[in-house]
């Protein structure tokens, strides 16, 4: 028999007071999108530096679909990093998840590469869905400064 697990922040909720934020990006989880067209990245996010200690190792949820390429951006900038250019003129998530030949994301090994222990801005809201409340990332700060002249969102927590 097949046990039905729940994990302790998933019981106990993640609502934070809305507001800025420093999150550390712990790793990934990444996991196929509901119709396995992309991949939900699904980064481990733990607030830190905050001045209520009780706030700081809680985790703030956000899927970052790969589809969302403006978004991933704007987390990368945030990290104080930049996406790096491709051979077909795009851009790549620095680092990766190193390739042991499966399809499946949840089968990949660990994420490898310069976000891991990084630290962004973000701003954070209580978003409701389905009854439950979440505080979600409602916009991440770019750290570039000068260095960024692209336009990021901001009202992504729904
Ligand atoms: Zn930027």
């Amino acid at each position: 028999m097949a046990k039905i697990s729940f994990s302790k922040e998933a019981l106990e909720g993640n609502l934070v007071p809305d507001g800025l934020y420093e999150l550390r990006l712990e790793g990934f989880e990444p996991k196929f999108s509901k119709d396995k067209t992309s991949v939900n990245l699904n980064p481990v996010l733990k607030v830190v530096n905050n001045p209520n200690m009780s706030l700081n190792g809680k985790r703030i949820f956000d899927n970052m679909n790969s589809g969302a390429s403006w978004i991933i951006e704007a987390f990368v900038h945030a990290m104080g990093l930049k996406l790096e250019p491709n051979a077909q003129g795009g851009g790549d998530l620095p680092g990766e998840f190193p390739d042991n030949g499966q399809d499946d994301p949840e089968k990949w090994p660990p994420y490898q590469g310069p976000l891991l222990g990084q630290v962004a801005e973000a701003m954070v809201k209580k978003t409701t869905y389905n009854g439950k409340e979440n505080s979600k990332i409602d916009q991440w700060l770019c750290a570039l400064g000068n260095d960024c002249n692209t336009k990021h969102p901001a009202g992504l927590a729904k």
